[in-house]
């Protein structure tokens, strides 16, 4: 027919032993891009190999939190991902000069995700982690038609409100046919220094999700855990650490490797 061989993806094909999850949320600033981080730092410090594309291409703040701003090199027609904390990155950052925002169409788009995902050499990956655009947007789409076996991991605040809209995020899988690994509540409840926890964000926002996209999906979606608003995770992140590994036994830090040990 002319056409040009369709890229292959070795986390989509038959007997891949990549585990595969995108993180979504409903809306932006609920923290998906820290816990993505977070969750594979925590991973590859328990030894496991692991890959996190940064497919967020209107936050992408992937490379900043884990604290690298290398490029990827080429080898022969392959891009070698670099590595933060153990991690292999590749980031629409890394693709754009200075802090150009990337305004890309959803079939171009479509294109880059694919090249993202055949042509870097990711090696035997056991987790890849994409960290998605908010909302259901053309991402979602994209990742479910390039990788089917992709499981969703859904971040949300304890928002009532808000949950509303990250539960829309997961019932995309329905369209997809894709597995919900769980829901993720961050900015629960933060600890004031005379030891009282304050809901700033409400709360319950996490168990909400979780029920409704377990009836949505008509299988079992667990809320896998809950994260403490904490400045610590946002200064580790600024700082290029996550606070896994730069407090691994605060109370957020523990509460984000009990998730990474639930995937
Ligand atoms: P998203 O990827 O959903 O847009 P980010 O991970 O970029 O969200 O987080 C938005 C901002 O909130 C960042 O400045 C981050 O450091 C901060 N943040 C995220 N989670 C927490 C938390 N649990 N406690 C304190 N700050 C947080």
């Amino acid at each position: 027919r002319g056409d040009k061989a369709e890229p292959v993806i070795p986390f989509a094909q038959p007997g891949s032993l990549t585990r595969v999850y995108a993180v979504a949320s409903g809306k932006g600033g609920v923290g998906k891009s820290s816990v993505t981080v977070n969750l594979a730092a925590s991973l590859a410090a328990r030894g496991l190999s692991v890959g996190v594309l940064d497919a967020d291409i209107y936050g992408h703040s992937v490379p900043r939190m884990m604290g690298t701003d290398a490029r990827p090199t080429q080898v022969d027609s392959m891009i070698m991902p670099p590595q933060a904390h153990g991690v292999k990155i590749i980031s629409v950052a890394m693709f754009t000069t200075g802090n150009t925002p990337v305004v890309w169409r959803g079939p171009m788009l479509h294109r880059a995700l694919q090249q993202f995902l055949a042509d870097v050499f990711w090696g035997d990956l056991d987790v890849l982690l994409l960290d998605l655009p908010p909302g259901t947007g053309d991402v979602a789409i994209s990742i479910a038609q390039l990788i089917p076996g992709a499981e969703i991991l859904v971040v949300t605040t304890p928002q009532t409100a808000a949950a509303e809209v990250a539960e829309r995020a997961g019932a995309i899988a329905l369209q997809t046919r894709q597995r919900v690994a769980g829901v993720i509540e961050n900015m629960a409840g933060l600890t004031l220094p005379d030891g009282t926890v304050l809901d700033v964000f409400g709360s319950g926002g996490g168990e909400q999700v979780a029920a409704r996209l377990t009836r949505a999906v008509g299988a079992d979606v667990p809320l896998l855990g809950q994260i403490p608003l904490d400045p610590q995770l946002r200064e580790a992140g600024d700082a290029g650490t996550p606070v896994v590994l730069s407090d691994p036994d605060s109370p957020t830090g523990a509460a984000l490797r009990g998730i990474a040990d639930r995937l």
